[in-house]
Formats: structure tokens, sequence, C-alpha cells
């Protein structure tokens, strides 16, 4: 097996991944590491958890330290969480350039962010929507001297379904230089192969993991096949056997929406489990939040939507639990890899209605395992069942009673479609004009009063260090 100075990165990087405890490049980056420092193109696919982060942060470090300036790398991520993870990693490995990094992600203050970039940062991690935004409305940076730009988690972001991303994505793309490297990186690469042209890449390096499969072994891969009455009680009954049996065990429930996630964590704490939640109704301060004491273990239980489903690398997620069948694959794929990571092992447990064993059996073929059946003590999940259920329904009519409701949002559509209008196209319109149009004044406004105080600033300091 290869080592890291064997893959042409030098003593200082070597010696900043064994400090982490790194001594060993993976797979992944064990090929895709020479090829990015030889200059190429490249397309990783490798199962989540598996080391793609660190196989492009290594190289463009490195690159870096040859030749340091910003804005130099840009890492575009699908969420927030993951670009703060990514960040983190150029954070840590590259300190001993004293690396300057930039997080632009949408529901954190723009203000500090144009700052921070006008500041030339070297690496700018972004999501694509709040990337777009600062570019339509403000001109104090540049990215046209960038050598990397870096698609993590690709073929979310160039998912032809997902027209805001797409819309973004051009917006990014036209003030890029045509003369880069491009690298994109994902464990389910391979589904939008064709959708990868649109990025123009110079003969890429295509790299995927050698097995068939696209979960680790280490995952014990397994289903329940419940009523949709008695789900709850299974969930109710699974996670009080885990808590009951390990200590150590941090679990992760995978809910399809945003009022599911927040019914079933209230309706946990009825039960007294130290539980957390995570979804994109949620404000952006108190998602980082949530995560932080997740991580840091204060709480056991993280209930999210699939916010959380990509890349979020947090070692001490024992199980997964779905608590609905995920519709495609692919989303299954990313939501197990939140366990079994980096060798250790993990149980992934699917809950699985009449409604829906032809996901489940779409997911067996495209991961080439069949899920094995979890065996639960049916007796005891029908002793807890009119509890479990006459609690979460307490806990929906508290929640009806709060200003969380996406009936709101249905009624209002429900209106527009009365009025012979696609609710749909009326919606991203007016969110569009109002926001373009209130952001462009203000922020334009912000900015200017900002960089002239950081002028008046230097100006002072300057005066001062003369008089000195
Ligand atoms: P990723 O797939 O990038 O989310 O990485 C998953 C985890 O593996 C992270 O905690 C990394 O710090 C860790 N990791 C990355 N490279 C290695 C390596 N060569 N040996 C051991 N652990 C690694």
């Amino acid at each position: 097996m290869a080592d890291f100075s064997s893959l042409g990165l030098s003593d200082w990087l070597i010696n900043q991944c064994k400090q982490l405890g790194i001594s060993k490049p993976t797979p992944v980056q064990e090929h895709c590491v020479p090829v990015i420092l030889q200059g190429r193109d490249c397309m990783g696919c490798a199962k989540t958890g598996s080391g793609k982060t660190a196989a492009f942060v290594l190289p463009v470090l490195q690159k870096l330290s040859e030749d340091p300036y910003g804005i130099f790398c840009l890492v575009l991520t699908p969420t927030r969480e993951l670009a703060y993870q990514i960040a983190e990693q150029f954070r840590v490995l590259g300190k001993p350039l004293g690396l300057k990094d930039c997080i632009v992600v949408g529901g954190m203050d723009m203000v500090s962010q144009a700052l921070a970039l006008s500041n030339k940062p070297h690496v700018v991690v972004a999501t694509p929507g709040r990337l777009a935004d600062h570019i339509r409305s403000s001109d104090t940076f540049s990215m046209s001297k960038i050598q990397f730009l870096i698609l993590d988690e690709a073929d979310r972001l160039l998912d032809q379904g997902c027209t805001d991303f797409t819309k973004d994505l051009e917006t990014i793309m036209g003030i890029l230089p045509a003369k880069r490297q491009t690298l994109l990186f994902s464990a389910t690469l391979t589904d939008t192969l064709q959708e990868l042209k649109n990025i123009a890449m110079n003969k890429p390096f295509f790299w995927e993991s050698k097995s068939e499969t696209r979960t680790v072994e280490e995952l014990d891969q397994r289903y329940i096949l419940t009523p949709e009455k008695v789900k709850d009680a299974y969930l109710v009954h699974l996670i009080q056997t885990f808590t009951d049996e390990h200590d150590d065990w941090s679990i992760i429930i995978f809910t399809n929406t945003c009022k599911s996630c927040q019914i079933l964590s209230m309706m946990l704490r009825e039960f007294n489990f130290p539980t957390i939640r995570l979804h994109s109704m949620m404000k952006q301060k108190q998602r980082f939040a949530n995560l932080a004491m997740f991580k840091a273990g204060v709480y056991k239980i993280l209930i999210a939507t699939d916010v959380a489903s990509r890349g979020l690398d947090i070692p001490s997620v024992q199980v997964v639990i779905n608590h609905n069948a995920p519709g495609r694959p692919k989303i299954y794929i990313h939501r197990v890899g939140r366990t079994a990571r980096a060798g250790r092992n993990g149980v992934s447990i699917t809950l699985v209605t009449q409604y829906d064993i032809h996901l489940v059996q779409a997911v067996e073929e495209q991961i080439q395992t069949k899920l094995k059946e979890y065996p639960v003590e049916e007796k005891e999940v029908l002793k807890i069942l009119t509890q479990v259920n006459v609690t979460r329904r307490q806990c929906e009519i508290k929640l009806e009673a709060t200003d969380f409701d996406e009936k709101k949002e249905i009624n209002k559509r429900k209106q527009l479609i009365l009025e012979g209008k696609d609710p749909d196209l009326e919606a991203k319109r007016k969110a569009e004009l109002e926001k373009i149009r209130s952001r462009k004044k203000l922020f334009k406004q912000k900015i200017r009063q900002s960089i002239q105080k950081q002028k008046h600033g230097r100006m002072k300091r300057k005066q001062k260090e003369a008089l000195a």
C-alpha cells in the first residue's frame, strides 16, 4: 500500500496528517492525489466516509504552498453544514501555511461574508445560492484567477431537477477562468455523468471505488416491515433498546419532511430521549448549534431531514434509522453513509411500510446487497403502541397551535390555483424579484459603508504608526 510521500505530498503536509492520526492514504486519496498534483482534472466516485475531502484538500494545499495567493480555490457544496466541515479540514491541514479561508453560506451575515471575500482568502467554501447572490450584488471580489474549482457532492450540485442550483451554478461559472483545474467528488457520481458534460473539464481522470456496492462492508443494513400506524412505536422501541444497551452510541433518524422532523423530535423528548433536530425551516444559527451539540455528545439522538444526509462526518454515529424509506436509492446511500465511517462498524435500519416495499427493492438493486430483517420483539412494541400514538397526536396538536404550519403554505397555493396561476412559478418569481430588489439596495449600501469603515480604520492605524 502506498504512503503519503509516494503520492508526491510534501513533508509538512505528511506531518500535518500524522498529527491528525492519518498515516496511510485511503484508496480515493491514493488514486486521486497524484493526478491532481500533476495538474489534471479529476472525478472521484467513492463511498461516503472514505476520505474524499482530504483527497482534494491535500493536493490543493500543496499547490497553494508553492504559489500562495487569494482567491486560489473555490469549493462548492450543497449544504451549509458540509461547507463548515470542509473548511475545517482546510484550516486544520493548512495551519502551517497560515491559511485564510472564507465560508459563504446562506442564513449567515452577508456583509461580513462580503468583507471576508474582499480580503482575498486563499480558499472559499460556499453553497451555490449565497455565492451567486454575492456575485450578482457586488463587485468587490474576483475569482478570475482561481486555480481550483471543486464540486463536492457534485451530483447533487449538478442535479438538473434542481433548477435553483443550476441557475446559481451558471452565475458562478460565469466569473471563473476557463483555465483551471476542476475536481468533482461524490459517492454517487456515476448516475449523473451526462450532466457533468456541462462543466468544461479537460479529459478528466476518472476514479471509482472498485467495489460493486456503494455502501461499506462494515455497515449492517437492516429493515423492519411495519404497518404505517405502528411505525413510531417501533421507533421508540428501537431507541429504547439502543440506549439501554450502549452508553456511548449516537443515533441519526432521517425523516422526509420538516414537519415530521419537528413532531418526531417533540415526541421523543416526551419520552425523555436526549433528542435534537436539524431541518431547513430552522434558523441557520440554530442548525449549527444543534449540530455542534450532537457532535459533542450533549444529545445522543439527531432527527434530521435530508439536509443532514450528505457528507456529514460524525464518527460516534453507530446507528442510522430511516423513519421513511427514501424515495431514491441515492438518498439511501447518502443517509446510511453517516455511520460506519472510516472503517468503523455501524447499523442502518429502514422502517418499511406496505406502501414502500418497491423503494427498498430499488435500493437493493442499486447497492447489490439484500437488506436483512431486523429482529424485534413485537410484543414489546405492541405494549407501547397506544402510549406512543397518543403522545404523537398531542405533539401534532401542540405544533398546530404554533406558526410552524405547512398548511399555511398549502392554503396559499390553493388560492393561487383558484386564481388560475401556477403556485410554483408564482412563488419563485415573487421571491426572486423581492430578493434581488431589496438585497441589491441594502447590500450595496452596507458594503460601501463597511469598506469605507475599513479604509478609515486602516488610515487611522497608519497615521498612528507614523506618529509613533
Ligand atoms: P470524508 O470521506 O472526507 O468525509 O472523511 C471521513 C473521515 O475519514 C474523516 O473523519 C477524515 O478525517 C478521515 N480520514 C481521511 N483520510 C483518512 C486516512 N487516510 N486515514 C484515516 N482516516 C482518514
